[in-house]
């Protein structure tokens, strides 16, 4: 009989195991797509025409390529250097900012600069 030899071998393609496993590898493309951006479009295509051998390999090739998730490499700007103290200048005492070499009195706050400090 034809439909006999028709049910026995399907038998096997329904067995539970093989059902999971196949189950398993036409969504393997989604599967290794899992974690990348554009993880939807992948599985869309992978549902749509992965039962097309040919879209299956698209998507699975499409989930192996260029794996790593395009981000935009927030570049931390350079901190920007300390300014680079004019001459043999020196922060005064009273106020801590920077004065002249040679100044006398601070030139932000006025006091009076020690001598040692000149
Ligand atoms: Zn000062």
């Amino acid at each position: 009989m034809l439909i006999s030899s028709l049910c026995f071998i399907p038998f096997f393609h329904f067995h539970p195991i093989f059902m999971i496993v196949s189950l398993f590898l036409y969504f393997l493309p989604a599967f290794l797509a899992r974690k990348r951006s554009d993880f939807t479009a992948i599985l869309a295509l992978n549902l749509l025409a992965g039962w097309t051998f040919i879209g299956w390999i698209i998507a699975l090739v499409w989930a192996l390529s260029s794996g790593q998730q395009r981000q935009v490499a927030v570049t931390a700007q350079p901190a920007a250097p300390p300014q680079a103290i004019s001459g043999t200048g020196f922060f005064c005492s009273a106020c801590g900012k920077s004065c002249e070499a040679g100044a006398r009195f601070c030139s932000s706050c006025g006091a009076a600069v020690p001598a040692t400090s000149r």
